[in-house]
């Protein structure tokens, strides 16, 4: 059988692997996730991952449902945490599946530690994060040479629920000219009053993207002005990322997924033939 001539790493017993399984879109996991599925017996698992993408687990991996909504204090992380901690040591392949990047607003860092304290060895996937996923499906790029150099991933809602009280909002209305928000839908009228009141114009635009990259990707293009109003007009669903600055306009021209166009799609295909690779080289067997 061919193969696909790259080495992926063995999931051994007692190990947990923190996973990132992307936006949405199935299309963007990495290999070393699709690896991990299919050699986990254990798969907890967060809100924001795709069924779909639960369908590509080996069969007899026990699932189980971690998720929480954003917003939720985070009471319960400590106990996910100890959790992870308790199945690595019964000996299983525990698979930590969570939405995006682990390491991004994905409390991976918080499992990690305890996985640290407890001496579980564990592995981390990186995953393609919603805000850059988000907006590239979009049609924007987070950088764009003629717009920024830098951007800002920021989170509008801390631990408590609330908007973190330790953002500097004069540094961050000033510190980058993109800002990537994750988690922001809840309070955008506070956020993008205090981004105007420390320097970022009303006319400046805003893409709010919601449930990217799957097929309920909706956008909505306005203001810093107009965000909050617009959003509660459009009842947009969460999850969304919201992306503030001048390289949203590049989307008139960089907008390359129209929902309109009639997508040719491969079914089972691609998937299929990954899976048939990947399973010599993953070690199981
Ligand atoms: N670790 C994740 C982020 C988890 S925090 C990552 O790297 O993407 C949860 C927030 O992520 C949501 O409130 C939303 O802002 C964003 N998010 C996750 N999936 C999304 C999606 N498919 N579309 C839009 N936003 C998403």
């Amino acid at each position: 059988m061919a193969t696909l001539g790259i080495d992926f790493p063995v999931f051994e017993p007692g190990w947990v692997w923190l996973v990132g399984a992307g936006p949405g879109d199935p299309g963007l996991l990495t290999l070393h996730a699709v690896n991990a599925m299919q050699q986990a017996d254990i798969v907890v698992y967060d809100a924001l991952v795709d069924d779909r993408i639960l369908k590509l687990l080996r069969p007899e991996a026990q699932r189980i449902y971690a998720g929480k909504r954003g917003g939720r204090p985070s009471a319960k992380q400590a106990d996910i945490s100890l959790y992870l901690v308790e199945l690595a040591q019964q000996g299983l392949r525990v698979l930590r599946l969570k939405g995006g990047d682990p390491f991004v607003f994905g409390r991976g860092g918080e499992e990690g530690l305890t996985l640290v304290e407890h001496g579980v060895p564990f592995r981390v996937v990186p995953g393609i994060t919603a805000g850059i996923a988000g907006a590239a499906y979009a049609g924007i790029p987070t950088t764009h040479r003629d717009c920024n150099s830098s951007v800002t991933f920021v989170t509008g809602h801390g631990a408590s629920g609330e908007v973190p009280d330790n953002i500097n909002w004069a540094a961050l209305a000033q510190g980058a000219p993109v800002l990537v928000m994750y988690m922001a839908m809840k309070h955008l009228r506070r956020i993008s009053g205090e981004l105007m009141a420390n320097g970022r114009t009303g006319d400046e635009p805003v893409a709010i993207i919601s449930r990217a990259t799957t097929a309920d990707q909706h956008i909505l293009i306005t203001t810093l002005a107009n965000a909050a109003d617009d959003v509660e007009k459009a009842n947009l669903e969460p999850p969304a990322v919201c992306i503030v600055g001048k390289v949203v306009d590049l989307r008139d021209r960089l907008n390359w997924l129209s929902p309109q166009d009639d997508v040719k799609t491969v079914r089972n295909v691609p998937f299929d033939r990954i899976l048939d690779l990947l399973a010599p080289a993953g070690g199981k067997d």
